[in-house]
């Protein structure tokens, strides 16, 4: 087994939040008002000279305002960083057609402002893991005499030991929607095994099947992922009848809708990986979702969030593959993300490209050679061939119908692991 540094995220409890609740909260206000300050700036800046400023430009113009002194320099940079991250994300959206995409909005509830997340970088805390406390600093115009800092005592989870991780590269303060914790983001050796094979898996993200995947031997699995969808019409009627969204019931159920989608990608990435190392796949070849709507028009483009009452959009499949790759990491298993260009047009097995996707209940049909397949199987193999080519024996077991006769994996309840559908009862 090689080491290697990985970065991991912990979670942490205050002990002492009733001492320092106040205090986190005027950070946290502080946090969102430099973000309006900031968020108008680049309306400002866009109506004068019909361009968005950047992170280094936003963090020029303000760093003398006087609410980028209310933070330390750098939590303050961090604030700017993340509104022109929002900028950015938004742009992509609107290049990949999502023409409903907001601009980030400006962070105020009538004269309320919510508590933004604040995150102090190296010179901005200081961690004694021995006694468990650790020291944020607060921006010059917070400072109260001798009290320039916060003192929290955290609690980590029981198997989380702080003194033993390479670094802590930054704290992070965040308000859960009833109290504050902490996030310590660190460095962590971690072992990376050899990698279990030379195999290739395809895999296409999707709305219908989340994932099918594809294997160089020609078996294929789907996984459809119903709980998700049942999770998010449970959650969406529920949120509905809050009337209010910005009312503490609505973000609680929001919270804990996202904490159990959380959960499912966990659980499926976990799966997929745990596959591959049984199969001994070397490399895991990923539809990249990013240009999805680029051909939008002839049938290629997949229609998000218009899908039943599933709203799941390109950042769940890029949260999802970002979950895979590290999985994937500590097993030594590259993953690969490849344009999903043609993919679903393309017969996995001779190759014609139709001009009209003829898919027929899920199935994909080629008149050239004949071959049937279940659709996103094909877009699957279509994906894998991208990086390693199909070898000919195997269009033999092709032809047989083998990718029309996926095995369906579903998510069993009970025992929060996927399983066979045939096993699964509740
Ligand atoms: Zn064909």
């Amino acid at each position: 087994m090689a080491k290697q540094v990985v970065t991991r995220t912990y979670t942490a409890s205050i002990r002492n939040q009733q001492q320092v609740s106040d205090d986190l909260d005027s950070l946290g206000f502080s946090a969102s008002k430099l973000w309006n300050v900031g968020r108008w700036v680049c309306d400002r800046v866009w109506s004068e000279i019909g361009h968005i400023p950047g992170h280094n430009e936003l963090t020029s113009y303000l760093k003398s305002h006087e609410r980028y002194d209310d933070l330390h320099s750098q939590s303050s940079q961090r604030v700017l960083q993340e509104l022109a991250e929002a900028f950015t994300g938004w742009y992509g959206k609107r290049r990949n057609g999502e023409t409903r995409a907001n601009p980030p909005k400006y962070r105020k509830h009538g004269n309320e402002h919510p508590r933004s997340t604040v995150t102090f970088k190296a010179a901005g805390f200081k961690l004694d893991t021995k006694y468990g406390r650790v020291r944020l600093s607060k921006g010059s115009n917070l400072k109260e005499y001798w009290s320039d800092f916060i003192l929290c005592e955290y609690k980590t989870r029981p198997d989380v030991d702080l003194s033993t991780v390479e670094s802590v590269q930054q704290v992070r303060a965040v308000w859960t929607g009833t109290e504050w914790e902490l996030q310590f983001v660190c460095k962590v050796e971690g072992k990376v095994s050899e990698a279990p094979g030379e195999k290739t898996v395809g895999v296409d993200l999707g709305i219908n099947n989340f994932a099918a995947l594809a294997y160089e031997d020609g078996h294929s699995e789907l996984y459809p992922l119903n709980c998700l969808k049942q999770d998010d019409y449970y959650f969406s009627k529920r949120i509905a009848r809050c009337g209010d969204s910005d009312s503490d019931q609505a973000t609680r159920l929001n919270q804990k809708k996202s904490a159990r989608r959380t959960y499912y990608f966990h659980a499926l990435s976990k799966h997929i990986v745990q596959r591959c190392v049984d199969e001994e796949v070397g490399t895991i070849v990923v539809g990249d979702l990013s240009g999805i709507r680029e051909d939008e028009g002839n049938g290629e483009s997949k229609n998000w969030g218009k899908h039943g009452n599933l709203d799941l959009h390109s950042w769940a499949f890029d949260r999802f593959t970002s979950m895979l790759e590290y999985k994937a990491e500590m097993e030594g298993i590259a993953v690969e993300r490849v344009s999903e260009r043609d993919t679903s047009k393309s017969c996995s097995c001779c190759g014609r490209k139709r001009k009209v996707n003829r898919v027929e209940r899920g199935l994909y049909v080629c008149d050239e050679c004949g071959t049937v397949a279940n659709a996103d199987v094909n877009g699957a193999e279509n994906i894998r061939q991208k990086v390693s080519p199909s070898s000919p024996s195997l269009s033999v077991n092709r032809s047989n119908g083998w990718l029309a006769q996926p095995s369906t994996l579903l998510f069993d309840k009970d025992t929060g692991a996927f399983a066979p559908q045939e096993q699964v009862t509740s």
